[in-house]
């Protein structure tokens, strides 16, 4: 095989020029134009959340989130430290501590059997990562977050179309933050969702989203005027974006059907060197149904990843590694701290590669890279 397998290669949907062209024709670009309205639609149906408002990214979602949480500074938000950095920044922006807690190794996700010793007096808030689109264990989850009073807040960006017990990612929480950037599933280049489960508090949503406004009030007749209401920001994508998305959304479960069987193939040609103890795959538990949003594999260390990860290279094979711990990098240390011991963070982050994975990636070059991994395995 002589062409390069890309890592990644971004979603696209064939009927995606024709939605954008009917936008740039009607001169409507904006936000919260028609595709913005069917592609915030399609998730409400698809998920069952209250209400779901599109937003520029998962980052912004989870600011939006941080607002409506009304965290303030010194407070403390729990979180897994083995995550993307905007999980953490968008609390930090209020102020508040991210206070970081060690993973489970089997699903990379926060250990919900640490949460409850890391809450303290200004605990404000949880916020589960679903790594891969595999669910943390929620219902504990909910269940500390109940008798402490906290506000849970999915970080859900890998995790569109993905379930926990039959609910969908991201519905389970007060609020949860989905990603549409060219890295995920499902792409808009740029954008994001907020999913919110109560509707008392949709209006207030609306108002920050358009900048302290009650502009959305006023689009559906509910006013004669807007007026600046709160203080907000501005969180609406472009239509164009919105426009791209849509093609994908119409067909999201061909593309998660294409996912999951490569995601498949991938897990059965690797497991006879799972079984003779050279790598370990990924686990699903019981009543999460991912997404395949992501395969990979862990290696002993990190000496063994860098060769592996070159192996591969050479081979024309892009896998990489990924999220370096939150509290270990220099704005971790100032702004967070680590609750408990890091037994597994530090440990099963330096061991995980990620193999291409992406749709339209082809099953022949699933087979080839599955043929690399077994030959790095079988040099001496
Ligand atoms: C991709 C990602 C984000 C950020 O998404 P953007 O839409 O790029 O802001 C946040 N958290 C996790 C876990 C992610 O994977």
């Amino acid at each position: 095989m002589s062409e390069m397998i890309n890592f990644n290669v971004p979603p696209y949907a064939e009927k995606a020029m024709d939605y954008i062209r009917e936008c740039v024709k009607a001169q409507k670009i904006c936000g919260d134009g028609v595709y913005t309205k069917k592609c915030s639609k399609w998730i409400e149906a698809r998920t069952g959340t209250a209400k779901c408002l599109m937003t520029t990214s998962c980052t912004h979602a989870t600011e939006l989130a941080a607002l409506l949480a009304q965290i303030s500074p010194g407070d403390e938000v729990i979180m897994p430290a083995y995550t993307f950095v905007s999980t953490a920044d968008a609390f930090v922006l209020r102020g508040a501590v991210p206070v970081f807690v060690d993973i489970r190794p089997d699903t990379m996700n926060l250990d919900e059997k640490l949460i409850e010793a890391a809450v303290t007096e200004k605990t404000k808030a949880i916020v589960p990562v679903h790594y891969a689109g595999v669910a943390c264990e929620m219902d504990t989850i909910m269940e500390i977050a109940e008798r402490y009073n906290l506000i849970v807040i999915e970080d859900a960006a890998q995790g569109i179309l993905a379930s926990y017990k039959g609910r969908a990612l991201g519905t389970i929480g007060d609020f949860g933050c989905f990603s549409f950037h060219e890295t995920k599933n499902y792409s808009m280049g740029e954008g994001g969702a907020l999913l919110i489960r109560d509707g008392q508090n949709v209006e207030n949503a609306e108002i920050i989203r358009e900048k302290g406004t009650n502009r959305s009030k006023f689009f559906r007749g509910q006013i004669d005027k807007y007026t600046w209401v709160n203080y907000g920001s501005s969180y609406l994508p472009s239509d164009m974006n919105a426009a791209y998305l849509y093609a994908q959304l119409e067909i999201a479960d061909e593309i998660n059907r294409a996912r999951l069987a490569l995601w498949n193939r991938y897990y059965d040609r690797l497991k006879p060197l799972a079984d003779a103890g050279k790598l370990e795959l990924p686990v699903i538990p019981e009543g999460c149904v991912h997404n395949a949003h992501m395969f990979y594999v862990k290696v002993k260390d990190i000496e063994e990843r860098s060769a592996f990860l070159a192996f591969l290279k050479e081979n024309g094979v892009m896998a990489v590694f990924h999220y370096v711990p939150l509290h270990t990098a220099p704005a971790g240390l100032k702004f967070g701290r680590f609750h408990g011991e890091d037994k597994f963070t530090t440990r099963e982050s330096e061991r995980l590669a990620r193999l291409p994975m992406y749709y339209g990636l082809r099953e022949e070059q699933v087979d080839y890279i599955c043929d690399k991994i077994k030959e790095f395995y079988s040099t001496p």
